[in-house]
């Protein structure tokens, strides 16, 4: 096989990695940053441990469990803890449990007697037809209320993209509801009606997919795939210029040029727009992937005295939406999620501050950000006194938003892959934000490379 450029080492680069040296590939991982892992970070510290980025993975695909096996990791998985199962969602000043079904829904005390019509009505609202890129909060209005996007909607989307619903494409970022509405008519009628198909594909839904991590936390599998690497991974190497050659690459970096059967793009969006691509008859218009939003966002892991908190933080955690009016976009349970997450009589809880809501305030200064959680933690989860741990984390560019207009860039990047023989994208701008797209985005690249060489 011919040798294989992977620019960039987070979770999709890793994983394309893996799978195309156990396919006999020679494969060079470059990445520009001092470690592998990408945004995945975790860190023990005084008995609690840290993610300063992503918490869990969803198993969504059957491909994420195999990457798993495959990597001979699966004796340090750890899926979520059975009591983690309640996710709380702040109604009225205070958490309260979020449904988890149809049924759910219309015995919770989140939606009033309207918008529970609302739901009824839904299956007899026609589907929208005309190609329009609708935001999500204009299909939720169109298809159930404002209540429902306010209650409920606009806090799934914070916890999922930090981002705004009125700016978020829902075809783009939540393809599966714009599926159901154009293939069973209605959502509710598609919730019924594609259970049993993803029955026969092995698929599950985010709703239902198990949640994990590993012992020492993510970083496990990021660490577990580089030390496959070797010297093929070089650390420290931002790739600056791809130039197309008779029919590979010649890959630039500080340490000099390399030749290559074939490239694969791992990076972020706005990392493509810097990249020169000097390709016959001409340079690829990179340049418009800096126009993708990433806001940023902070992540602040407090440790508290168990007696601290009245909350009993049992569950995966609480989002917020923006109509309560707290800063905090949700906060994560931690030591309810996994083991040791926290020393004994302690709670490790993991808030996110920032994204398109306020990226004004992912930016404060740590000590700030503190004061700025802890204010809606008392509040929220009745927490006295201070944190006896501290770890903030802050992430200028966070999360790409599949904004409205998103599906140009998708073109874009299928127009200079069709036109450019052996230079491919793959990662969380293309394929999904989630980790487990992340996976999935590195398994099938590397089946798409093996398979044309
Ligand atoms: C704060 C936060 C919380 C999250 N929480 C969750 C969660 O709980 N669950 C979940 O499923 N998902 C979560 N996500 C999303 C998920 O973590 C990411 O989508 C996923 O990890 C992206 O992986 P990636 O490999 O595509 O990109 P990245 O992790 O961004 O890696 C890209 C790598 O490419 C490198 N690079 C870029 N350009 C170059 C270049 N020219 N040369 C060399 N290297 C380059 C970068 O340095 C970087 O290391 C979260 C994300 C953030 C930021």
């Amino acid at each position: 096989m011919k040798s294989v450029a992977i620019i960039g080492a987070g979770i999709t680069g890793l994983t394309a990695a893996f799978y195309l040296k156990r396919k006999g590939a020679p494969v060079t991982v470059y990445e520009a940053g001092g470690r592998a892992g990408g945004v995945i970070q975790s860190s023990r510290q005084n008995g609690f441990l840290a993610e300063s980025g992503p918490n869990t993975i969803l198993e969504t695909s059957p491909k994420i469990t195999r990457l798993i096996r495959d990597a001979g990791l699966e004796s340090r998985r750890l899926n979520t803890s059975p009591q983690a199962g309640a996710r709380y969602v702040v109604c009225h000043q205070r958490p309260i449990t979020m449904p988890s079904s149809q049924l759910g829904i219309f015995t919770s005390k989140l939606l009033s007697a309207k918008t529970k019509l609302a739901l009824l009505r839904e299956p007899f609202i026609p589907a929208r037809r005309d190609g329009k890129d609708e935001s999500v909060a204009e299909f939720v209005v169109r298809r159930l209320n404002q209540e429902f996007l306010d209650r409920l909607v606009d806090a799934l989307v914070a916890g999922i993209y930090a981002g705004d619903p009125h700016k978020l494409s829902v075809l783009q970022a939540f393809p599966r509801l714009k599926m159901l509405e154009d293939k069973y008519g209605s959502l509710i009628k598609g919730q019924f009606f594609g259970a049993r198909e993803r029955k026969k594909t092995g698929e599950v839904t985010r709703d239902h997919a198990p949640k994990f991590s590993f012992d020492e936390g993510l970083q496990v599998l990021p660490d577990t795939l580089a030390a496959q690497l070797g010297d093929s991974l070089k650390l420290n190497t931002p790739v600056t210029k791809l130039t197309q050659t008779g029919d590979g690459w010649c890959v630039t970096t500080a340490a000099g040029d390399a030749e290559f059967g074939a490239v694969i793009y791992c990076g972020t969006a706005y990392k493509l727009a810097e990249l020169l691509i000097e390709a016959a008859p001409q340079r690829r218009p990179t340049e418009t992937f800096s126009e993708i939003s990433y806001p940023p966002v902070a992540s602040v892991v407090l440790g508290f005295r168990r007696e601290d908190v009245a909350h009993s933080c049992q569950g995966f955690g609480m989002l917020i939406p923006k109509i309560e009016g707290f800063k905090i976009l949700g906060t994560i349970f931690s030591s309810a999620l996994f083991p040791n997450r926290a020393p004994a009589g302690y709670l490790n809880l993991t808030s996110y501050v920032g994204g398109a809501r306020y990226p004004e305030l992912a930016s404060l200064p740590p000590d700030k950000l503190v004061e700025v959680v802890l204010a809606d933690l008392r509040l929220l989860l009745g927490v006295k006194g201070k944190p006896t741990f501290i770890h903030t984390a802050f992430w200028p560019k966070a999360i790409p938003q599949y904004n409205v207009g998103y599906g140009k860039y998708r073109e874009l990047l299928n127009d200079i892959e069709a036109k450019t023989p052996n230079l491919f994208f793959a990662g969380h701008y293309r394929d999904g934000v989630s980790l487990g797209d992340s996976i999935v985005s590195g398994v099938n690249i590397a089946e798409r490379v093996a398979k044309i060489f």
